[in-house]
């Protein structure tokens, strides 16, 4: 069988792209290396993904609007989201909820393990380690497989060039431990991540705690097993995960007959991590130019090009704020005093809910500027 599209990976940028394909009357096949898959992830996404795809109200275990984010010398400042929430989602039943929907569109979804893809007269030929599902050929692939993408490796893109390791353990809830329910919080502390932060998610049944590092710099589960002890955790986890987070977009996620999406891509914001969001939108814009691709004949490039002319600010003023701030607990103790900051607060949580970038009158420009410099020389 010919199909116009594969895609490669089940995640959530692989199931949206699937579906949107679909929709638009694209024959697709989606291949999923395992249906039960359990996504290492805190699942924490905006409001303005849940508005824009649909997500039933069922699958957002919570909806957290208060925030608390802790500074190395223990100091804590809380925030609320008046416009909106984070909501809480576990990633088995949204992934395999987002594959639902691909099939439903009309994707055919496939289980099977991706291990060779192989240029064809027609485009490619796909085969699996499933030895029930026969090869399949393409026209043309989007590889939606993870920060390790295999499509990546296959069809020779450019590195994935900086990857975080990330542990998370998941705490069934306790007397003990149930004051954390219906707050996230947010670790600053080089003892927790001398590179990036710790945070502490709060689902339906459990507490999700993690930590993340760059890779193969530091030991992630002795940061994980200090944070657990910081916190004063004594219960033991029933669930220990632990995945990569590739923070910087390949030099170039598309090519002739093939791109990439979400993880494989590194579409994944420095700084706080978030990559469902970028997954989800990168899934659906690649589908966007690839079934104009088909129709007309348009590079593909196009969806890098908008990707990035949409998303490029947000990644760039993220790095700057990770290189100013994550390097010590001298500059984490000042982002975390900055927090403080009522315009500061609004401003975050406004351009995390609906991922626009909102300029501020130049009046609060100036006096987050001034506090900046402050608290920076200040060190508090
Ligand atoms: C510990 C941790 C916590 C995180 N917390 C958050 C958070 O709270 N909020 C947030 O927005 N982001 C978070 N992220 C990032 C987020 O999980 C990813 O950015 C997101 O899952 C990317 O989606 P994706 O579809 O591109 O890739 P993935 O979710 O990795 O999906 C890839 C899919 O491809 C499949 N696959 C892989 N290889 C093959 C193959 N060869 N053949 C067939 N199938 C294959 C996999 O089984 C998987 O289902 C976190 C990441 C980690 C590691």
């Amino acid at each position: 069988m010919l199909y116009d599209v594969a895609v490669i990976g089940g995640g959530p940028s692989g199931a949206v792209a699937a579906a949107e394909l679909a929709r638009a009357g694209v024959s697709t096949v989606l291949f999923e290396r395992n249906f039960d898959n359990v996504k290492p992830c805190g699942g924490a996404i905006p409001l303005g993904l849940i508005e824009e795809f649909n997500i039933p109200a069922e699958l957002v275990e919570k909806k957290l609007s208060r925030m608390r984010a802790r500074s190395p010398k223990g100091r804590v400042i809380e925030m609320r989201m008046p416009n909106g929430y984070v909501g809480m989602v576990r990633r088995e039943k949204f992934d395999s909820w987002l594959r639902s929907e691909a099939e439903k569109a009309g994707a055919v979804v496939l289980e099977g393990l991706v291990n060779t893809i192989r240029p064809s007269a027609n485009g490619f030929v796909i085969s699996t380690l499933n030895d029930k599902v026969p090869p399949v050929e393409a026209l043309r692939i989007i590889g939606a497989d993870g920060a390790n993408s295999k499509t990546a490796d296959e069809l020779h893109f450019p590195a994935n060039e900086l990857k975080v390791i990330a542990m998370q353990q998941r705490f069934k809830y306790t007397p003990s431990i149930r004051k954390f329910s219906d707050i996230v919080e947010i670790w600053f502390d080089g003892e927790v991540s001398p590179d990036f932060y710790g945070w502490i998610f709060p689902k339906a049944d459990h507490l999700a705690i993690g930590t993340g590092t760059e890779d193969n710099k530091y030991n992630i589960k002795a940061l994980q097993k200090r944070f657990i002890q910081k916190i004063g955790i004594t219960d033991t986890p029933y669930l220990d995960e632990a995945a990569k987070i590739p923070m910087k977009p390949r030099k170039s996620f598309t090519a002739e007959k093939s791109i990439l999406v979400g993880d494989a891509a590194g579409l994944v914001t420095p700084a706080n991590g978030e990559g469902i969001f970028f997954a989800m939108r990168s899934g659906k814009l690649g589908a966007r130019a690839m079934i104009e691709h088909l129709k007309k004949n348009t590079p593909l490039k196009n969806y890098e090009d908008e990707f990035r002319k949409l998303y490029a600010p947000i990644f760039f003023g993220l790095e700057v704020l990770q290189a100013m701030y994550y390097r010590n607990d001298r500059l984490r103790e000042s982002f975390v005093a900055i927090c403080a900051d009522d315009d500061v607060q609004r401003i975050t949580f406004d351009s995390y809910l609906y991922k626009k970038m909102i300029p501020a009158p130049w009046s609060t420009q100036m006096k987050i500027f001034s506090k900046n410099i402050y608290h920076l020389i200040k060190g508090s």
